[in-house]
């Protein structure tokens, strides 16, 4: 492996900005078995980190993935269980695109033991450094506050019907952090120009579930942003400044309200 399989800066304040679908590497083993459409990386949460700059400058940790979730997912559970059970939904090791493109040129997705070879290579060490992170933090402040930066087109036919609203809260219906904090992002996000929704397509992934545990401290709200709001859905996907100067007051507001909400507990 080239490099390391996450990124951290650690900061000062109660919050993690975690951003485990940013990662735009792919593998010098894996690439001469990829198609084109794998290799144009589409379904990467592009931007993240630039978008959330501003939570870094203010003293928050950031922790993110390097690698593409092609090469594995770490916002799945490591046993390969769906997180929307009857639902179209992407896997551990995705074998297609968000468009049902496959992946694979020969259409030779991973072995089961080549799964368990990156899930002990990539997933883990990601999983290591932000519960690393947040035990961190953990040992500062009472309470530590994990935000789940996503982004996705704004339609995927595969994946949901119609126009996704263009931010979604996930806090896996409710489970995930305290209610004040929940209701904190929600009342930023109805006082935005945003459409909206709380805990409805995407209520949280492997990360928002597995690490939310509220009554121990640890509260993690996931946001699911159509990219469309701050980048150009179409390769090569660039950001587009202006648009994401109008998301980040908004963005600002739900951390800042989380935040006050969670240091009132
Ligand atoms: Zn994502």
């Amino acid at each position: 492996m080239s490099a390391p399989v996450w990124k951290v800066t650690e900061g000062h304040l109660p919050l993690v900005i975690s951003i485990p679908h940013g990662g735009e590497l792919l593998p010098d083993w894996l690439v001469p078995r990829l198609t084109p459409a794998a290799r144009e990386r589409a379904d990467t949460d592009w931007h993240m980190r630039r978008l959330y700059a501003f939570a870094a400058e203010q003293g928050a940790s950031v922790v993110e993935a390097s690698y593409s979730r092609y090469v594995i997912d770490v916002n799945r559970p490591g046993d390969g269980s769906s997180l929307y059970p009857g639902q179209a939904t992407t896997t551990l090791c995705p074998v297609e695109t968000f468009r049902g493109e496959p992946l694979y040129l020969q259409g030779d997705g991973p072995s089961a033991g080549e799964i368990d070879v990156r899930k002990r290579e990539y997933w883990q060490p990601y999983h290591d450094a932000l519960a690393a992170e947040i035990a961190r933090l953990r040992g500062r402040h009472a309470n530590v506050l994990v935000w789940e930066a996503h982004s996705i087109a704004g339609v995927l036919p595969r994946l949901f019907d119609g126009k996704l609203p263009e931010l979604n809260i996930g806090t896996h219906g409710g489970a995930s952090c305290a209610p004040a904090m929940r209701d904190a992002v929600i009342a930023a996000a109805a006082g935005s120009p945003f459409t909206w929704v709380a805990d409805g397509r995407f209520k949280g992934g492997h990360i928002t579930r597995h690490y939310g545990q509220p009554a121990r401290g640890v509260h993690t709200i996931q946001l699911e942003m159509v990219q469309a709001v701050y980048m150009d859905e179409q390769a090569p996907f660039p950001y587009l400044p202006d648009a994401a100067e109008r998301v980040q007051p908004v963005l600002r507001d739900m951390l800042d309200g989380a935040l006050a909400a969670m240091a009132a507990l």
